[in-house]
Formats: C-alpha cells, sequence, structure tokens
C-alpha cells in the first residue's frame, strides 16, 4: 500500500473542493498504482492519509455500493442458459464517465481505473463466486452486458460450435439451406410455401439432431468447400463446423445425434466433437485437392487406349478456366488457373467412362470434362475431339491434414 499512499501524497486535497467520494471511487484514482487492493481498500487508506471527507459519491452516485444487487439481477438473467464460461461488460452512465475524466485532469493523476473496469471486475467476482465459474475474457460462452443507468443487464448468448466430416449419400441435396430464389424464402407457388429450392440440405439434417438437444435459434454450417449439389460426397468425408445460434444448452449428448444423423439416409457423420468460433477461419482457407469420381459420356465414343493416353498429357497442363457459365450468373467472370494432380481411367463402356480425377482446391471439374464450350482450356472434350458429358460427379476424397 506504500506505493499508493505516496502517489496520495502528491494530489493537492484542497482540489476536491466541496465534491465527496465512495471509498471506491477515491481508491480507483490510484487504481493502476500498486497490486492486490481492491479500490476499497485502497480509498479508504487514501481517505485516512488525507483526511478527504465522506459523503454521497460525486463520481459514480453511489454505483459501487451497488454491486452485489447488480451480481444478483446477473444471475437471474443467466439462469436460463447453460454455460461454462462467462464475462461482464457494462454500459456507464456517460456522464459518470466524464466526471471521472475531469477529475483525472484536475488531480493530474498517473494511474486512476476507469470506473468501467472496476464495474466489470466487481461484479464478475461476485457472479463468478456465485455461480462457482471463471470468468472467461478470450472464449465466453455468455456475456451479461450490465447497463448501471437502468439497472438492466443483457444476456449475449455465443454461439455452440461442433465439428466433424460428413458424407453426402444421395445427389439432389445442396451443402446448406437454399432460399428459394422467387421469394427469397419467405414462401411462394414455386417452392410450395416452402422457402427454400430443395426439401433438405446437409447442412438441416445435421442441425436438426443438434437443435434436439442444444435448443438454439438458428444454425450455420461452415464447410471445408463445398460439392454440386447433384454431386456424392463419399470417403472420410468433408470437413465441417455447426454453428447453433443461441443454444439453451451446451453439454450435449454428441454421440447420440451422431446416430440419428446416420439414420437419415441422406447424411452420415463419424463423430462430432466440440469446436470454436476461431476455428471457422482456418477451416474455410484451407485450400485441400479433391479426389473425385466421374462417369462421361462421350460422342462418338473413344477407345480406352486412346482415353488412357491423353489424360497423362492433361496432368501435367496448366488449365485456364473462366468462371462457368452455369455460375457466371451469380459470381464474377474471371479466369482461374488451377491444375490436375492426378486422373486414372478406371472403366470404359461403349460410349461411358468413369475416370478417377484428383484437382487442386477450386477446379471446376465438370468443365475440365466438357470444356464449357471454350471458357475452359485444355479440357478433356477439346484433346479427345469429342462431345463429353458429365453424367455423374461424387466427390470420393478431401485431401485435408485432418
Ligand atoms: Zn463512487
Ligand atoms: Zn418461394
Amino acid at each position: 500500500m506504500d506505493e499508493v499512499l505516496s502517489a496520495a501524497r502528491s494530489v493537492d486535497v484542497s482540489r476536491f473542493g466541496e465534491r465527496t467520494l465512495c471509498d471506491a471511487c477515491l481508491g480507483r484514482l490510484f487504481g493502476k498504482v500498486g497490486h492486490g487492493y481492491t479500490n476499497d481498500a485502497r480509498g479508504r487508506a487514501v481517505r485516512d492519509l488525507l483526511h478527504v471527507d465522506v459523503g454521497p459519491c460525486w463520481v459514480c452516485d453511489d454505483l459501487t455500493a451497488r454491486y452485489d444487487a447488480l451480481a444478483d439481477l446477473v444471475v437471474r438473467k443467466l439462469d436460463p442458459w447453460e454455460f461454462d464460461s462467462f464475462c461482464i461488460g457494462s454500459k456507464i452512465d456517460s456522464e459518470a464517465a466524464a466526471r471521472e475524466e475531469s477529475l483525472w485532469a484536475e488531480l493530474a493523476l498517473a494511474g486512476p481505473e476507469p470506473l468501467k473496469a472496476e464495474v466489470n471486475r466487481e461484479i464478475g467476482k461476485r457472479v463468478s463466486d456465485r455461480l462457482g465459474k471463471e470468468p472467461n475474457l478470450a472464449h465466453p460462452d455468455v456475456v451479461a452486458i450490465v447497463d448501471t443507468a437502468f439497472d438492466h443487464v443483457d444476456v449475449q448468448v455465443n454461439p455452440l460450435y461442433v465439428r466433424g466430416r460428413y458424407r453426402k449419400l444421395v445427389r439432389g441435396v445442396p451443402q446448406t439451406r437454399w432460399p428459394c430464389r422467387r421469394c427469397m424464402g419467405k414462401g411462394c407457388a414455386r417452392c410450395g410455401g416452402a422457402g427454400k429450392m430443395y426439401p433438405t440440405s446437409v447442412e438441416e439434417v445435421i442441425a436438426a439432431e443438434i437443435l434436439k438437444d442444444s435448443g438454439g435459434t438458428g444454425h450455420a454450417l461452415h464447410g471445408m468447400g463445398r460439392e454440386d449439389v447433384d454431386a456424392r460426397m463419399l470417403g472420410r468425408g468433408r470437413p465441417f463446423i455447426l454453428e447453433i445460434k443461441e443454444p439453451r444448452r451446451r453439454v450435449i449428448d454428441l454421440g447420440g445425434a451422431v446416430g440419428r444423423i446416420n439414420a437419415s439416409g441422406i447424411v452420415e457423420v463419424d463423430g462430432l466433437v466440440p469446436a470454436r468460433g476461431t476455428d471457422v477461419v482456418p477451416l474455410k482457407e484451407d485450400r485441400a485437392a479433391k479426389t473425385y469420381r466421374v462417369l462421361l459420356r462421350m460422342a462418338p465414343p473413344v477407345e480406352e487406349a486412346k482415353l488412357k493416353n491423353t489424360l497423362p498429357v492433361l496432368v501435367a497442363e496448366p488449365i485456364a478456366q473462366r468462371t462457368p457459365e452455369r455460375v457466371v450468373h451469380r459470381r464474377a467472370d474471371t479466369t482461374r488457373h488451377r491444375r490436375l494432380l492426378a486422373a486414372e481411367v478406371v472403366g470404359v463402356d461403349g460410349d461411358r467412362a468413369e475416370l478417377r480425377v484428383t484437382a487442386e482446391a477450386g477446379t471446376y471439374v465438370k468443365e475440365w470434362v466438357h470444356g464449357d464450350r471454350g471458357r475452359t482450356r485444355p479440357s478433356l472434350a477439346e484433346r479427345l475431339d469429342v462431345a463429353c458429358e458429365v453424367l455423374e460427379l461424387d466427390v470420393l476424397e478431401v485431401h485435408d491434414d485432418g
């Protein structure tokens, strides 16, 4: 406490004038001096030393005496939510903040602490004691915002994240919910009132089962890339993170959810584990190569030997792809450069051929096959000098590190 007292000695007490302060606000004037004391204790020591008058607090209007009551209010507001970690935020009356800042300037203080920081810490300590949970500023499950002017608490519930890999066993299912193009989700004649283009999606199948346990107001699926609606996703599956917004519960039976998802016949997951919001960006930025199964029709048919001679040449060549015609209405018309990493013939049957192709992330594989009317070059169709049509496309592997 010696440092605090020596800092206090350099203050001109007469400058307080008629103003009186509570112990906490007096101590907070030296709040960043010394360690291990509450501002309240600092204030009592300084008051004895400087003989500062006791009275209604000019800075905080006696807010510092209401921390227990505010902590009770926070605990009540948090009651409906299951959480491990929390943090306290606050909205401080702007006039109180202005009053303390003017006092810092008048007294030329070196280490005052703002009222807001004390409010957050002191209410946080009390809530922590009452609930037996630690405050966590970096990754709180819930944030309680205390508005001190109105004794009002807003609770911000952070999302729940789980991660895994999904397989999509059937064609005609998008990765995420796809709002109806005509009504934008409101429901119309075209979509039969459903508000979406497809009856379900990978996201909806998985989220429905998690929501049964967690509750929540919405969801989002973040995938490591996405396959076409008409492509299956096989092999080990595609990494994803599911986000549940405003969950009521966080300790949920993930194994049970996995069993129900896998019973859907549409989507399978091997396992689900908890994740964090900070995991989403690295997942989405991953540039994993993919291996595809391609079933195509050639007109006229091409001998297997010719196909087998052509593929290795194409693997070595850079591919220039203008944004495909099928997506150019919603994406910028640019040219991307990609490479095939491997390509082999699995079999040829008349005018049908099955290939296994590994391509860099972001390669438009269908367009590489049929050439997209010259927008992708070179293409398989161009090199074989026949028309090629993709009948089926499946993703067999996503080559991430995981
Ligand atoms: Zn005060
Ligand atoms: Zn519609």
